[in-house]
């Protein structure tokens, strides 16, 4: 069986990764994200275990001294990670395996499993961006301010990544991800192989 796709999505707070994200599994249900554990408190709408694994700075502190991450940031003042355990046993059960993590995290991965696929996903403008975390209505001036700093600085690193995407409508976005996968899977260098030569009926 071939080894799942290792898809890391990553772009700046706003830029609607969780909506283009909910999208992308609908046109690919075999697709599974893969659950970071965090130390930021879950917001109202949230649930443990399904949005994140909310866990203590502690316990956080254990498993980076135990080498546990694949990789981990800190963001915005609170600690988020991904398991290697996680990613190995879903990638070697031939299951694909969508990261959504920050630019530090996707080049912790580029550095450690270099086939993994790095896509970015932008706005369309940085006044989409302010308007759609304005939105939310879950930062205040503040906190909108360093969001959007952030977000200047992140959108610097999308070189770094093997595909861009512009978020200028969720469908197309989805579906150019979703293309993106497609053909990574289709790559002979990937392990794509024809039939075996005999067997055809005379
Ligand atoms: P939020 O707190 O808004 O859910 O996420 C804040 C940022 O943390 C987002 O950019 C998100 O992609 C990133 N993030 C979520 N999970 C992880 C993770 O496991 N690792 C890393 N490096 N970043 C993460």
């Amino acid at each position: 069986m071939a080894a799942g796709l290792l898809v890391v999505l990553s772009g700046p707070s706003g830029v609607g990764k969780g909506t283009v994200c909910r999208q992308l599994f609908q046109l690919r249900p075999s697709l599974q994200l893969s659950l970071s554990l965090t130390t930021r408190p879950p917001r109202p709408e949230e649930k443990d275990g399904r949005d994140y694994e909310f866990t203590s700075p502690s316990r956080f502190q254990k498993l980076i001294s135990g080498d546990a991450f694949l990789e981990w940031a800190v963001v915005y003042g609170h600690y988020y990670g991904t398991l290697k355990e996680t990613v190995e046993a879903n990638l070697d059960r031939g299951i694909d395996l969508l990261l959504e993590i920050d630019v530090q995290g996707a080049l912790q991965v580029r550095r450690r499993l270099e086939e993994a696929v790095l896509v970015f996903l932008a706005p369309p403008s940085m006044e989409a961006l302010r308007s759609r975390i304005a939105g939310r209505g879950t930062e205040d001036a503040v906190h909108l301010n360093r969001r959007l700093k952030a977000a200047r600085q992140e959108l610097s690193a999308y070189h770094l990544y093997d595909y861009l995407v512009i978020n200028d409508g969720v469908e197309d976005a989805a579906a150019s991800i979703s293309a993106i996968i497609e053909a990574e899977k289709c790559k002979v260098k990937r392990g794509a192989r024809p039939p075996a030569p005999g067997g055809e009926k005379r």
